[in-house]
Formats: C-alpha cells, structure tokens, sequence
C-alpha cells in the first residue's frame, strides 16, 4: 500500500479539463490512514457533456469513503473511475490520474477484468446471475483461475457467503436459485459474490436503496465488518446512512469535490454553503 506520503509522478495523460471550478476544501483526518487510491484531477467526459470536473481525493485503505450530493452531480461516473466501468459506456472518456498503490489505473495494459475482481462492484439493484447461490459464488473464481476443486470452490462458497453474512440463511439451499431470496438477500449474494474473488476495494452504488429498513440495517452491519478487510467506496443518497457507515465523505455538487473530510466534521462542521445547504436539507 502507498503510504500517503509518497510522491507522486506527473499525470501521464495530461488532463486539459484540470478546473475543478472551485478549489476542494480538503479537511484532514484526526486517525492516520494509508491511502488505497488517490484520484488526480479526475475529470469524466460524456461526448462533449463533462460530468466530473477535475477531482482529486486520497481514498484511505481499510475505511468507508461515503460520495453524497443530489442526484446527477457525478457520483456514479466518478465511482466508476475506480474500476475502468465507464470504459463500457461508449462516447465516455476519463482523464486525470489514478494510482491504487501506485499503480496507475488508467495504463492500458491494464488488464481490466483482473482490475474489476480487485475493484469490486455492487450496484443499487440486487443483481445474482440467474444461477444457483453456489454457481452466483463460484463464478468470478472459476473464471480467474482461484480454484478448480470442489473442495476449494466449496470453501470459497462458506467463507464468502458467511463473511456476507448469509451462510447460515442459504446452506441448505445452495443450489437453489439466487434469484429466489429476498431483497436483501440477494444483495448480500451480490457482496458474497465480489468477496469470492478476494477483492481489495469494493464499490457500492446506492447498495440500499432497493432494500427495507431491516435488510438495510443488515447491509450497513455488513459494510461495517468488512472495513477490516477491504477498502469501501459507497455512494449514498441517504445523509443519516453516509453518517453511520463511513469515516469520510466527499460531497459533491455539479460535477465538483465541494468538500471532503471525516465523516463527524463534514456532517457538524460544514465549511461550504453548499455542503452546508445539501446537509440541513435545502437541497434534495
Ligand atoms: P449521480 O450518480 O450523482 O446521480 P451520475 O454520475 O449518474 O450522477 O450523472 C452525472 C451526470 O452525467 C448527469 O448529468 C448525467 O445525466 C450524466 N450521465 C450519466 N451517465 C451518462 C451516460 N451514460 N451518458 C451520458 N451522460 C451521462
Ligand atoms: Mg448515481
């Protein structure tokens, strides 16, 4: 891991749209953190609409990043930074630099389908393969060569799916569909399903927001365990989820980084109107 003092080398790709239109009011952190992923001037182009303008952030290892702000300020595109998915969305380009342990994320010798087992995603809407629970599970490490033996998938299935927090609901049931649980479930299947592959980041886009309160409560349990293991980006619409979830959040408006610091501070102590306005509410 990069330790957050370490320098850094000029971007590659030269980024012309560098003006995040106002400078980010950068809070620091009380806890000493490593940074997992730090994101240089990040700006994120759909056809000649730029949705994301010039963002820079330290994402800290082993902790929850919360991204909040109203709906269609860039959350998602930016998220999707961090595992090359807009690459999938033709007419999208990202410029800007972005380094996860040094490594620079954007090299096109990446190879893109090892990046997304290392940067997990889990989307807002409960998405199982229309497979058995085991074969939802035993896929991603099929495919990247982790295990070939019963034996072995077979453990991978108990640990992903307990560290998921599911094994005990579903083992007798393995190879039922995974489309037949619940809501809540299901989601905790699709989380199972990116730990299989011994991720070391997981996004989450909205991971609740198709969820009840109650499956809700048992997502955010699981968010909070897994920090220990994986660094987390969640994106939330929910200012009280963002509030018991992560240790930082990142409030974005219009396609800037407003302002970003520990989660206590931004959420007490504002320092831009905007952050301001969003968190008591005037906005969305
Ligand atoms: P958020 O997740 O914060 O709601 P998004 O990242 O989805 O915001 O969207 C940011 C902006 O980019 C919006 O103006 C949206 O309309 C635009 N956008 C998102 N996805 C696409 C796409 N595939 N093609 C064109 N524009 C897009
Ligand atoms: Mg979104």
């Amino acid at each position: 891991m990069a330790a957050v003092d370490t320098a850094v080398e000029a971007p590659k790709t030269k980024n012309p749209h560098a003006h995040n239109r106002f400078a980010t009011i950068r809070r620091p952190d009380p806890v000493a953190r490593e940074t997992k992923i730090e994101a240089k001037d990040v700006s994120v182009i759909y056809g000649t609409k730029e949705a994301v303008h010039g963002v820079s952030i330290d994402i800290p290892a082993q902790a929850v990043t919360a991204f909040i702000g109203p709906s269609g300020c860039g959350k998602s595109t930016f998220l999707r930074c961090f595992n090359r998915m807009n690459d999938t969305i033709p007419g999208c380009r990202v410029l800007g630099q972005l380094n996860m342990d040094g490594e620079d994320l954007n090299d096109h010798a990446l190879d893109v389908v090892l990046l997304r087992a290392r940067v997990g995603m889990v989307f807002q809407k409960p998405n199982p393969f229309p497979k058995s629970i085991y074969e939802n599970i035993v896929y991603g490490p099929r495919i990247h060569g982790l295990a070939s033996k019963k034996a072995d998938l077979d453990e991978i299935v108990e640990r992903s799916l307990a560290r998921a927090g599911l094994w005990n609901e579903v083992k007798d049931r393995l190879h039922e569909p995974g489309t037949g649980l619940s809501g809540g479930q299901q989601q905790r299947l699709c989380i199972a399903r990116a730990i299989a592959v011994s991720p070391e980041v997981i996004l989450m886009d909205e991971p609740c927001s198709a969820l009840d309160p109650i499956a809700t409560g048992t997502v955010e349990e699981l968010i909070h365990e897994l920090k220990q293991n994986y660094t987390i980006i969640i994106v939330t619409h929910s200012m009280s989820q963002a509030q018991r979830v992560s240790d930082r959040t990142a409030y974005f408006h219009l396609g800037d980084l407003v302002e970003e610091g520990p989660t206590k501070t931004i959420f007490e102590d504002p320092q831009e109107p905007r952050t301001k306005d969003y968190i008591s509410g005037v906005f969305g």
